[in-house]
C-alpha cells in the first residue's frame, strides 16, 4: 500500500533552532545505530521509521558504519526512502557520518580527507539520495589536522553532498577549534552529537558552554543510556534486548544490583510525574533550551510512541531535579 503520511504529523513536535543557524530539528529524533542491520526484518524497520515521521520526527540519523554489517542501516533507510518516503523529501533531515573503521586499509576510518570524502560518496550510493542533509566528522583524529578533516567537510557542502557540517564527540576545546576553522571556510558548524544523558552529564562541563559560543546546537545521543533509563531492565534483562545480545556497550553484567536500585528509584520519580522513566529521561535531556534534540533508538513502534510522547511534558521543578541528581548522578 502507497504510504500517505499523517495529516497531524506537525501537531504536537515542538522543532528547536540548531544554536543560530536557520535549521530546525525535531526535539526528538531516530537514530538507526541498533535495530536496523540487515539482523532486523525491512517490515519492522519501516513501521518504526514511518512512524516516527508521522509522529512529527523529521530528522533520521545514520552513520556509515551502522548495521550490522556495517553499512546495512543506510542500505535499509535507503530502501524505506526510495519506497515511502521519496515524496517527503523535502520535509525529511538525513545526517550521516564517518570516522569508524568502514573497509581495510589506511584510508578506512579517522579523518583524512581520502577518507572522509570517499565515504559520504559511499553513503549516498548506499542510501540513494542526492545529497545528505547533515554529514559528521564522528570522533576527533588525533594524527589528521583539524584543518584537512574541517576542510573535508567544507567540500562535502560545496559539492552539495551536504548542505550543513557538524562533528560528534568533540570535546569542548577541539569543537572550539573545529567552530572557528569551519567559520573561516564559511561553513558555520551546524552541531555537535555527543553522548549526554542523567547518568552521563560530560556536556555540562564546558561543551554546551562552547556550542553557545560558536552558535552551534547540540544534539544528544544515547540518552536512555541504550536502554538503561527506560522500564526494560526492571525487571531483568529480557530476551532480545541490547543487554542480552552483543553489544559491547550494555552487557548484562553492567547492570547491577546497584545501577538498577538508581533505575527503581528513578522510575518511582517518572511515575509521580505520570510519566514513563524513558518520557522523564528524554524530558531531563531537553530540560532548558540547551539541546537541541536528542536522538533516540528504538526496537519497536511501541518503543518509539512511547518515548515521543515525551514531549508532552518537559518541564521539572527544583525539587525533581534534585532528587534527580541524588539517584542519578554517579
Ligand atoms: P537510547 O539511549 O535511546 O537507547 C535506545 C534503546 O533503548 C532501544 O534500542 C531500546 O532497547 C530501548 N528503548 C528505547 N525506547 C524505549 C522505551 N520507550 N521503553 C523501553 N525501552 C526503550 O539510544 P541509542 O544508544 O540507541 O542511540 C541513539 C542514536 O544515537 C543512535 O541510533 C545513533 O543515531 C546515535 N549515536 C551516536 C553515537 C556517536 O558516536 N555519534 C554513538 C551512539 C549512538 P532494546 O533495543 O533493548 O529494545
Amino acid at each position: 500500500m502507497t504510504y500517505v503520511a499523517a495529516p497531524t504529523r506537525y501537531e504536537t513536535m515542538p522543532y528547536r533552532r540548531c544554536g543560530r543557524n536557520g535549521l530546525r530539528l525535531p526535539a526528538l529524533s531516530l537514530g538507526l545505530w541498533h535495530n536496523f542491520g540487515h539482523d532486523r526484518g525491512i517490515e519492522v524497520q519501516s513501521d518504526i521509521i514511518l512512524r516516527a515521521f508521522d509522529l512529527g520526527v523529521t530528522h533520521f540519523d545514520l552513520a556509515n558504519n551502522y548495521g550490522p554489517p556495517p553499512g546495512s542501516a543506510e542500505e535499509n533507510f535507503g530502501r524505506v526512502m526510495a519506497r515511502d518516503l521519496r515524496a517527503y523529501r523535502d520535509e525529511i533531515v538525513v545526517s550521516t557520518k564517518a570516522g569508524f573503521l568502514m573497509w581495510p586499509g589506511p584510508y578506512g576510518e579517522w579523518g583524512s580527507r581520502k577518507y572522509l570524502l570517499a565515504s559520504l560518496d559511499q553513503s549516498l550510493e548506499r542510501m540513494g539520495l542526492e545529497y545528505v542533509d547533515v554529514f559528521y566528522h564522528h570522533r576527533p583524529d588525533p594524527d589528521t589536522p583539524l584543518e584537512e578533516s574541517m576542510g573535508a567537510l567544507d567540500t562535502a557542502v560545496r559539492q552539495g553532498k551536504a548542505l550543513y557540517a557538524g562533528v560528534s564527540n568533540y570535546s569542548p576545546e577541539q569543537t572550539r577549534q573545529a567552530a572557528a576553522i569551519l567559520r573561516d571556510l564559511g561553513t558555520p558548524m551546524l552541531i555537535h552529537q555527543p553522548s549526554y544523558s542523567m547518568f552521563n552529564r560530560w556536556v555540562e562541563d564546558g561543551l554546551l558552554d562552547v556550542l553557545d559560543e560558536v552558535g552551534a546546537g547540540s544534539i544528544a545521543y544515547s540518552p536512555l543510556s541504550q536502554g538503561l533509563l527506560t522500564d526494560r531492565y526492571l525487571n531483568g534483562v529480557p530476551e532480545g534486548s541490547r543487554a542480552a545480545g552483543s553489544s559491547p556497550f550494555l552487557t548484562a553484567e553492567g547492570i547491577t544490583e546497584e545501577v538498577l536500585r538508581r533505575v527503581r528509584a528513578l522510575n518511582a520519580v517518572a511515575e509521580r510525574r505520570g510519566q514513563s522513566l524513558a518520557q522523564m529521561a528524554l524530558a531531563w535531556v531537553l530540560r532548558g533550551e540547551r539541546v537541541t534534540s536528542a536522538v533516540i533508538g528504538a526496537s519497536s513502534v511501541p518503543q518509539l510512541e512511547d518515548s515521543v510522547a515525551a514531549v508532552g511534558n518537559l518541564e521539572f521543578d527544583a525539587d525533581e531535579l534534585a532528587e534527580i541528581d541524588g539517584y542519578a548522578r554517579v
